[in-house]
């Protein structure tokens, strides 16, 4: 009992009955059986101070002194003080955490989907449809990102078949009346930045192709401008040249040679059809289905409308002139 209150610090004394009579201090050897601590233990509260004594019995039982304890105050108040700051410090440690763990789920997963979402905002607005995102990783946004960039596949081939196809006349596989305009208006902006760039325009039209038509029927009529394509597509080998089909029985041949060239092209054309020796009974002298070509060259100044009605009116004299000839 005295190591005890020597190693807590805390004062003690041992009042001895009857009133008065007081041990300063604890004794060395103090009956431990007279403390059983059965008995009543008092309380007694000061504002500094809380005084607890506990009754001692000798063998027989009877009450022969009190032993009382002085607990200071300030001990409470500073295990609460010490219990508020512990308190202090597991709040700061649970807000540190809880800021940790937001960063964290900020990098791992915020940050990365509003990547994903501005990337194929992105190839969205821009209709970029071949661009993938770049989302890295190994969890379900990675996922999510092959997904998208499955699908961005997807698209991307079809967004190329369907302008090749709304660029593509579907009997012959020549670019079509589309297609020709665009390219046509190109080669012109590219000829006004090049004045020295030659562009020649050829214009083609089936002669007599409706009485074709009605001799040899609508399907052999298929045939005969599926042929003549294969044999423009000859001409037009260069890459920079396009052959197309404008409509019905009317091509185009856009050229970047000059006059002599373009001449050269509309030659090889005829020989090349007249190669395929097509019989058209009832049309040109020859028996044979033949062509009238009207060609120009783009002038520096003009527009692509005006180039195009010069070689359209060439084809017209053409005709006028008996149909089977090329004119310029
Ligand atoms: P011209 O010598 O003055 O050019 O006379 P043409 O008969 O060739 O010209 P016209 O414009 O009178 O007739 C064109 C014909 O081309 C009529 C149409 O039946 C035919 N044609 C147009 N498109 C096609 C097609 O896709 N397939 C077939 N088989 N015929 C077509
Ligand atoms: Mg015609
Ligand atoms: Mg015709």
């Amino acid at each position: 009992m005295l190591a005890v209150a020597r190693r807590s610090g805390l004062e003690s004394k041992l009042r001895l009955l009857p009133e008065g009579e007081v041990l300063p201090g604890l004794p060395v050897s103090l009956d431990f059986q007279a403390l059983t601590g059965d008995g009543p233990v008092w309380m007694d509260e000061a504002p500094d101070w809380l005084l607890i004594s506990w009754p001692v019995q000798d063998l027989a039982g009877e009450l022969v002194a009190v032993l009382e304890t002085r607990w200071p105050r300030h001990i409470q108040q500073r295990g609460q003080e010490l219990l508020r700051r512990v308190q202090w410090v597991l709040l700061g440690l649970a807000v540190a955490l809880t800021l940790g763990l937001l960063l964290l789920a900020d990098r791992l997963v915020v940050a990365r989907l509003v990547r994903l979402r501005r990337e194929l905002g992105d190839i969205r607005e821009q209709r970029k449809w071949g661009r993938q995102v770049t989302v890295q990783g190994q969890d379900e946004i990675t996922e999510l990102a092959g997904g998208a960039n499955h699908l961005l596949g997807v698209i991307a081939s079809q967004v190329h078949v369907l302008e090749r196809l709304s660029q593509t006349d579907a009997l012959t596989g020549l670019a079509n009346r589309r297609c020709f305009g665009e390219r046509l208006e190109l080669a012109m902006r590219q000829r006004q930045r090049r004045s020295d760039a030659s562009l020649s325009l050829l214009l083609i039209d089936v002669d007599h192709f409706k009485s074709y038509n009605d001799r040899y029927g609508h399907h052999q009529g298929d045939l005969a401008l599926q042929a003549l394509a294969a044999c423009l597509a000859q001409v037009a080998r260069r890459p920079e040249d396009l052959a197309a089909r404008l409509g019905g029985e009317e091509f185009a041949l856009l050229l970047t040679a000059d006059r002599s060239g373009a001449q050269h092209c509309a030659t090889e054309l005829r020989a090349a059809l007249a190669a395929r020796g097509i019989a058209h009974e009832g049309g040109g002298p020859g028996g044979l289905l033949t062509l009238s070509m009207g060609l120009a060259q783009a002038a520096s100044d003009e527009s692509s409308d005006e180039f195009y009605q010069r070689a359209d009116a060439a084809l017209y004299r053409a005709k006028a002139a008996g149909r089977d000839r090329l004119m310029e």
